[in-house]
């Protein structure tokens, strides 16, 4: 067994402590990965915390993981000792049901996803990469590309895939008006994606303090989201609105401002509900509210091609581990720039 260490939570009301457990040894297709950054999603608080109420402790939360492969099992073809390889929220599925044959294994019945999930190889519970290892069926690693900064790579692993999916799906491009709410991690990144795509985007942002930010992130115009004045300036204009939001909130104020046959399609997950949006809304214009989960690992794949090819990583601020429970807090206020990222060599307990 291989020693890994790693900061966990105990339960949904403490902090985060130094945890240390064991990963398999590799298997015929399996990649053996040191960590070397690890990026911190909102989901990743939103277990921590029970704020869906599945968790299953202790919980080592991470699934931007950035690393080098250290090892590889006889099988495996795609990956070589050295090279720098990403995991994201998924480390297996089933490979049979339709939705894996159709290379959206995100939506298999029986994922694994990269925490807080049942281990059906090693039993018990995965543990993610707020650690100093991991071990991966190479089906679920991905190649980074050496024109990607490792520790800015880290984020399109969960917030770079979870905004591309719905931008590809429904077809985003040029000519198409796009706006994306709320510019946190996964905003931002919706943001530089959507523009790379070639569309018009508007952010929307509850923050005054990140006009100009957003801006620099390829925002055509912002909109604060609160002045519903500005907001009605446009009314039934957008193909399409991307919401990021980790709370809930009144859903109508982003669906009067679709065109017809417009979509507001949902990725954040809030721990209570949003109040009921209003039918006259979407039946009188045809309008969609939908949503989206990650990616597939066909699409991951395109999506950090697609970043190499246009020169796209996240914003980050870098952290030690040890300051990983006042990054929490300071998520919850929206005060990071746009997304923390661990560098898991702070954790100072070297693999052996
Ligand atoms: P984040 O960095 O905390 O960003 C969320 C942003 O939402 C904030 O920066 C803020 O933007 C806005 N916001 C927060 N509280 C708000 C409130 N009360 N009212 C209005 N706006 C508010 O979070 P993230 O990591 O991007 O994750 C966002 C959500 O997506 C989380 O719920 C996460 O669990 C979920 N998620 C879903 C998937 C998926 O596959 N569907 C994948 C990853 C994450 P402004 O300051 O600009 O208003
Ligand atoms: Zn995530
Ligand atoms: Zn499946």
């Amino acid at each position: 067994m291989l020693k890994t260490h790693a900061y966990a939570a105990h339960n949904a009301n403490s902090n985060l402590t130094p945890f240390s457990f064991d990963r398999r040894e590799p298997r015929a297709n399996d990649v053996q990965i040191d960590i070397l950054y690890c990026g911190v999603c909102h989901s990743d608080l939103h277990q921590v915390r029970n704020e869906w109420g599945s968790a299953s402790y202790p919980i080592v939360p991470g699934h931007e993981i950035i690393g080098k492969v250290t090892a590889i099992g006889s099988a495996v073809s795609g990956f070589k000792i050295g090279e720098t390889v990403g995991v994201g929220c998924l480390v297996d599925s089933c490979r049979t049901c339709p939705d894996c044959q159709d290379n959206l294994e995100q939506f298999c019945n029986t994922p694994t996803f990269t925490y807080n999930s049942e281990d059906k190889v090693s039993g018990g519970t995965t543990y993610g990469g707020y650690s100093s290892r991991i071990v991966v069926d190479q089906h679920f690693v991905l190649h980074i590309s050496d024109k990607l900064d490792p520790a800015a790579a880290a984020p399109l692993l969960c917030a770079g895939i979870t905004t591309y999916s719905p931008l590809r799906h429904w077809k985003i491009g040029k000519g198409d008006k796009v706006g994306i709410v709320g510019l946190g991690g996964l905003g931002h990144m919706g943001v530089k994606l959507a523009h790379a795509m070639g569309a018009h985007v508007v952010l929307f942002t509850t923050s005054t303090s990140k006009i100009d930010d957003a801006k620099r992130l390829g925002a055509d115009e912002v909109v604060i989201s609160k002045d519903a004045e500005a907001m009605q300036q446009h009314r039934l204009s957008f193909d399409f609105i991307l919401n990021t939001v980790a709370a809930a909130h009144n859903l109508d104020s982003f669906t009067e401002l679709l065109k017809r046959d417009g979509t507001l399609c949902l990725v954040g997950v809030p721990d209570s509900p949003h109040p009921s949006p209003s039918v006259a809304n979407l039946i009188f214009k045809r309008r969609q509210i939908a949503g989206s989960l990650i990616g597939g690992l066909k699409e991951t794949q395109e999506m950090l091609d697609f970043c190499a090819e246009h020169n796209i990583v996240s914003d980050i601020e870098i952290i030690p581990i040890q300051h990983i429970n006042e990054a929490y807090e300071r998520m919850l206020k929206s005060d990071v720039k746009y997304r923390f990222v661990i560098d898991i060599s702070t954790l100072n307990a070297p693999n052996s």
